[in-house]
């Protein structure tokens, strides 16, 4: 069985082929030559993570794929949709949680705000050019766990859940399939740990005294969310 993944989140990528069991193969965009920027709309997870796999579906059933028209067949193509849900924060940032720290502060996504005028930025962000460089992917990462760590500083009650919620489609039956996983844990008070990506080093899962940037990536991807829902997608394919 050959599948797409509808991310360009190289992350991601690596995880779902390590979680994917032999025998089912998994294509990335680059692969399938689709260079699009798919704009993440929904309002809700299961929203978001149908607008990438239909998006991609589309591209697939018009014929724009270069690797399909040299006869690759592809069975289905799926996409999952990650969001961080902080108790303390009512789900916050939820279906945000990419965007978290770029939607209250536009102007400090890029680099001569962020390096040299942040803190005039924050007074009066009108009077401020956004110049420079867009922000790294790594950069927006570390805006984002500063900013959990900021709304947490303080509290006790620091529970928390990723959510991933997972769509396929089957090209050849045009069906549409949802499944979700979801691991419960706390925001550590502090960053602890490079491993992983986005979040995993002040996420500490339930069970476990370390963040998913300390613990080892396959273990990760035994417990992770993702690996919950890539577990359920399994099971229907
Ligand atoms: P997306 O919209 O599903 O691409 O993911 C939203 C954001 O959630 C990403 O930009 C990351 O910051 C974060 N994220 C997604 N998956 C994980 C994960 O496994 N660990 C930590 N952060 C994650």
């Amino acid at each position: 069985m050959r599948l797409v993944f509808a991310s360009n989140n190289a992350h991601k990528l690596e995880e779902i082929r390590a979680i994917m069991p032999a025998g089912i193969e998994v294509l990335s965009l680059r692969d399938i030559g689709f260079e699009h920027e798919i704009e993440e709309t929904g309002l809700t997870l299961a929203e978001n993570s149908k607008i990438k796999a239909s998006t991609v579906a589309a591209f697939i059933n018009d014929g724009m794929s270069a690797s399909l028209n040299d006869g690759m067949m592809i069975d289905g193509v799926f996409a999952d949709d990650t969001g961080l849900e902080i108790d303390a924060l009512g789900g916050e940032p939820g279906v945000y949680t990419a965007r978290w720290y770029s939607r209250s502060h536009p102007s400090d996504m890029y680099q001569n705000s962020v390096l040299a005028g942040s803190p005039r930025a924050l007074r009066s962000p009108q009077k401020l050019k956004f110049s420079g460089a867009p922000l790294t992917e790594q950069e927006i990462f570390a805006a984002n766990r500063a900013k959990a760590l900021r709304e947490l500083s303080g509290k006790t009650n620091r529970g928390a859940q990723f959510k991933t919620v997972i769509t396929l489609i089957r090209i050849a039956k045009n069906e549409t399939v949802q499944v979700e996983g979801v691991v419960r844990g706390r925001i550590a008070t502090e960053e602890y740990g490079q491993g992983g990506f986005g979040y995993d080093s002040i996420f500490i899962p339930e069970g476990y005294d370390k963040t998913f940037g300390e613990l080892p990536a396959e273990l990760k991807n035994c417990i992770s969310h993702r690996a919950r829902a890539m577990e359920a997608l399994v099971k229907i394919l």
